[in-house]
């Protein structure tokens, strides 16, 4: 596959680099096993209305393609439906993906509760609606049941009435499961049981954090989205308060809000949380693009005031004072300029470093 993505030629406040976003865009893809094998980037001051690059650019690609064949174009950014319908129309032999059916794909393969499963075929649902083309393939991977063409209906017609009456079904059906879910919520509220909720750029070792503070079987793999469906544990702190230790979703660099909205009623969980644990990968070169992305869909999602404990993770991976000494690496000077109270160093991994948090969340607890 090809990776494409544009230059922002206009001055960028965003320190995420072209590359490294389509080196990340390369490892979602490694996730649902598509080896990428070259990618294409373009300046422009906004991406190309009907083709999302310019056209000589697109029969480069073509060009390439007779000494290198190409299964599949993934492109950096949601495409519109627009942009979508042409690019099919202009390779039809070559399967057109965008970051967020990327992402879409993952998280289809890694939801593992009914919910969200329900949610994720929504997203996909909605997402590709606008995008029909009148090809039978867009149902394959849709739950529901293929069914029959209406008379006089055309294909299109078809596959637009199938999916509008699957997006009803599947509303109804996350509208029940929700109705549980707000009945457990609300009887974990009443039991006033302080939770402390895991958030975190994806891979930034939530999971393992959860695995070692509750020692308790959690997932943790080296794979962007492991985890989808929030999960709970007991914990019981130094100074015997319980509480419980909640992880989520993670997030991403152009995280599509389809889905945010579809993940909505799981985030929900993080409204409830007393404090939240905000773990950062500090061996990450883009430790600091990553917190400011996380901080950001905290604050679209209303919880950007709730307590935060920044957890740097992963520390085993960095000479420490090399690390503080390294003045020109990415995220050092903002890390000692801000070194507030409530940030601490651990290792998820190592159980570094795990005293301290404990700790910081009692004192917080009872502040
Ligand atoms: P999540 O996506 O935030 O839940 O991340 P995971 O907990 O699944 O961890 C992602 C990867 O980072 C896994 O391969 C973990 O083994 C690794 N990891 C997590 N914490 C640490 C740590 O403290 N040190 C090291 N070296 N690796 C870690
Ligand atoms: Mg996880």
């Amino acid at each position: 596959m090809v990776a494409v993505d544009y230059v922002d030629k206009s001055a960028s406040s965003s320190n995420w680099s072209t590359e490294d976003s389509l080196s990340e865009l390369a490892r979602l893809v490694n996730t649902i096993g598509i080896r990428v094998t070259g990618h294409l980037i373009q300046k422009l001051s906004s991406p190309k209305r009907q083709t999302y690059v310019g056209q000589g650019k697109l029969d480069e690609l073509i060009g390439t393609q007779e000494t290198q064949p190409i299964d599949q174009l993934i492109f950096d950014d949601e495409l519109t439906p627009l942009q979508y319908k042409t690019l099919v129309a202009m390779f039809p032999k070559i399967e057109i993906l965008d970051r967020v059916s990327v992402i879409l794909e993952i998280f289809s393969r890694h939801a593992r509760t009914k919910e969200g499963r329900l949610q994720i075929e929504l997203a996909r649902a909605q997402y590709l609606l606008p995008r029909l083309t009148g090809q039978w393939k867009h149902l394959e991977r849709l739950g529901g049941g293929i069914g029959t063409r209406g008379p006089g209906e055309s294909q299109l017609e078809t596959d637009r009435r199938l999916i509008q009456k699957r997006i009803t079904t599947i509303k109804k059906d996350l509208e029940k499961v929700s109705k549980h879910r707000a009945l457990y919520r609300k009887k974990r509220q009443m039991s006033y049981i302080p939770i402390v909720a895991l958030v975190g750029y994806t891979n930034s070792g939530k999971s393992s954090l959860l695995k070692t503070l509750t020692k308790s079987d959690v997932l943790v793999q080296n794979q962007l989205f492991a985890t989808l469906d929030p999960t709970t544990r007991r914990l019981c702190l130094p100074n015997l308060t319980k509480i419980l230790v909640t992880d989520t979703v993670g997030f991403i660099h152009k995280l599509p809000p389809t889905i945010i909205e579809a993940f909505k009623s799981t985030l929900e969980e993080l409204q409830d949380a007393s404090i939240l644990l905000h773990v950062v990968d500090i061996s990450s070169l883009h430790a600091t693009e990553q917190s400011i992305t996380v901080e950001n869909i905290l604050a679209e999602l209303g919880i950007a005031d709730k307590p935060v404990i920044t957890v740097y993770n992963k520390i085993d991976l960095i000479d420490y004072n090399q690390f503080l000494s390294s003045v020109d690496r990415p995220g050092t000077q903002d890390f000692l300029k801000s070194c507030p109270e409530n940030t601490v160093m651990v290792s998820a991994e190592k159980r570094l470093g795990l005293d301290r948090l404990l700790h910081n969340i009692e004192s917080l607890l009872l502040k």
